[in-house]
């Protein structure tokens, strides 16, 4: 079968459940940024024992694509997370790391090599695991109480039209006469409720925060990336409303 083959170089981990996994299980693909300064620093946290840190792959600034764990392995890169009726997504997913400074270290645009291997992965993947476009994910969807990995530079409009991931189909100039317009509580109230449709989880906030808020912000993060201010406005209603019919 054409494309079920992936060349990667091999650097394992110590950091995996010994016990292996049914390939039914595997479900989600969850993209992060390493958020180090140098490459070579990500590598070996993600491959030292201590760190307890791993993911199933690691994408160089170069492209290359580093195998740390085999994917019948249940890899340690999602920690507390939820999406859907899912909780602890560790389980049911194969994690990439794509090697970003991110924002604590001035968040770059990723490499064209990069966004290549992430596309050839995914592909793969995705054939291989029969995943569904509603389970490709960032760590900041499913975690998005304490993460914002990948982060607003990751390319989801151009991977989903390699069918990698949802993106809206609204017009782009029409939408922008929307931004920062305000809306009514009812329009709010439908705007997270989508939230909730697409898989955003409530359970994962601690009531005392600002649960709107944080939400909005994964969100933007994901879908509306050239303004994030945890601000529900008119624009965000409108792709969330888009978006939220795609996930049934
Ligand atoms: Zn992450």
């Amino acid at each position: 079968m054409p494309g079920l083959n992936l060349i990667t170089t091999i650097n394992y981990s110590p950091n995996f459940q010994v016990k292996k996994r049914k390939k039914s299980e595997i479900k989600f693909l969850v993209f992060h940024y390493t958020g180090m300064k140098k490459e070579k620093d990500a590598i070996k946290r993600l491959t030292s024992k201590k760190s307890k840190v791993s993911s199933h792959y690691f994408i160089k600034k170069n492209g290359e694509i580093i195998t740390l764990v085999p994917n019948s392995y249940i890899a340690w890169h999602a920690g507390v997370s939820a999406w859907n009726k899912y909780k602890f997504l560790n389980k049911y997913s194969i994690g990439i790391e794509i090697s970003n400074p991110g924002h604590e270290f001035k968040y770059t645009n990723f490499k064209n090599k990069q966004i290549k291997s992430v596309l050839k992965l995914s592909r793969f993947l995705i054939r291989k695991y029969n995943i569904n476009s509603k389970f490709i994910v960032g760590h900041s969807d499913i975690s998005p109480n304490r993460k914002k990995d990948p982060g607003e530079k990751f390319p989801w409009k151009y991977l989903s039209k390699k069918n990698i991931g949802y993106w809206h189909n609204l017009n782009q100039k029409k939408l922008i006469n929307y931004r920062s317009k305000n809306v009514s509580d009812f329009e709010k109230n439908t705007f997270i409720e989508n939230l909730y449709k697409i898989g955003y989880s409530k359970n994962l906030i601690n009531k005392n925060t600002n649960l709107n808020k944080i939400l909005t912000i994964a969100f933007q993060r994901r879908f509306r990336q050239e303004l994030i201010n945890g601000k529900i406005d008119k624009e965000c209603i409108l792709i969330c409303e888009n978006i939220s019919k795609k996930y049934k």
